[in-house]
């Protein structure tokens, strides 16, 4: 066994190994956890700095996961756009290919609650044989998104013969990896992995961190490592209730991934998922924070701000409005506030 597999073996599981830390009552959790897993890996569980803190509410359960009546298991209706298990099919050019249920961290606000870390997510040699298959009979799939689960709880020679696979596939021009890993547990980011990873270019991964506390030494390590194996790195962040919905919350973490050559690539407003309610944000907040970013910071340090459509309609951008008026021409303001106008050549 790795030490990264031994480290992820002495995780936080259960409600009463909390309450040797922590107080709080265990009894309360045990129902929480048995609808929906937790798993704090060491690293993770040692950012913690007291109850409450922003690194808490993403991994610690809460007994309000369950009392969300407003949302839906599968809002983005994952399973009726899967052709085949655990790959959906949504938009005509990429596919999102779930290659594991398992993660370092159990994100309590989790898209794929409904499964991830359960006996309901099974993924297995056939599952990912019937993926391999529509892949390559389905040529105007171009980018493939392997996500989870998080694709690097993978030991090294399963994730590289899945990756080996899809590039033998010609259609295939590029290949994502969504993963956590570099945040939640970023010893998993070895040396031999990024070195596996550069053999599949060209590789993006998109990560995702959603607060500055969790950029630390060992998180930039990590993706300096990806970053000098030629990977180009974005962040996937999501907007949470009381961990980093505020405009300065936000623009220290997008500087912060810059910093760690991370680029800033979606911010979500949390998907409408059963047991994720408490972490839902009014959409003005997401607005508000964009426009606090937009022309007052780097252009590379802005996210795009998206709702993925409840029902599988997609992502879609969300922006301040600027524009007051469009015909002969177009007048808008800056992000100071101030009035400008563009003249609109007329179309012939
Ligand atoms: C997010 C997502 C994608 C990729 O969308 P991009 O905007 O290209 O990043 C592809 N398929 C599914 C099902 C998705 O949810
Ligand atoms: S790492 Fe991703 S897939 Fe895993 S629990 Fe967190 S949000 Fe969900």
């Amino acid at each position: 066994m790795t030490r990264w597999q031994n480290s992820l073996k002495k995780s936080v599981v259960t409600p009463g190994q909390l309450a040797d830390r922590f107080s709080i009552d265990p009894a309360g959790l045990e129902q929480v956890v048995s609808l929906y897993p937790m798993r704090v890996n060491p690293y993770y569980f040692n950012l913690i700095r007291e109850k409450g803190d922003p690194i808490w509410r993403q991994a610690i359960p809460d007994t309000e996961e369950l009392n969300d009546t407003a949302s839906m298991e599968d809002p983005l209706n994952e399973e009726n756009l899967s052709p085949v298990p655990n790959l959906v099919h949504k938009y005509p050019d990429r596919a999102l290919f779930l290659v594991t249920s398992q993660c370092a961290m159990y994100c309590r606000f989790c898209t794929r609650k409904r499964k991830v870390g359960t006996s309901r997510m099974s993924v297995t040699r056939d599952t990912i044989k019937a993926g391999l298959d529509y892949l390559r009979k389905t040529p105007e799939i171009r980018d493939v998104l392997v996500s989870g689960g998080d694709p690097l709880l993978l030991d090294d020679d399963t994730l590289s013969d899945i990756l080996t696979s899809i590039r033998r596939i010609p259609s295939i021009e590029i290949i994502r990896i969504g993963t956590r890993v570099p945040c939640t547990f970023p010893m998993r980011v070895t040396v031999r992995l990024a070195s596996l990873l550069k053999r599949f270019h060209p590789l993006y991964i998109n990560t995702h961190f959603n607060h500055p506390d969790e950029i630390t030494p060992e998180a930039t390590l990590a993706c300096s490592r990806l970053a000098d194996a030629g990977i180009p790195l974005g962040c996937q962040t999501v907007l949470l209730k009381g961990v980093n919905d505020t405009p300065d919350i936000i623009r220290r973490l997008m500087h912060k991934l810059l910093l760690i050559r991370v680029k800033p690539y979606y911010l979500f407003q949390t998907d409408l998922t059963t047991g994720t309610n408490h972490f839902r944000t009014p959409v003005e907040t997401g607005i508000e924070i964009i426009k606090s970013l937009i022309g007052h910071t780097s252009g590379m340090a802005v996210p795009t701000l998206a709702v993925d459509a409840p029902g599988g309609g997609g992502k879609i951008p969300l922006l301040p409005e600027y524009v007051h008026h469009l015909g002969k021409e177009l007048v808008f303001s800056n992000y100071c506030g101030v009035t400008c106008t563009y003249p609109n050549p007329v179309s012939s």
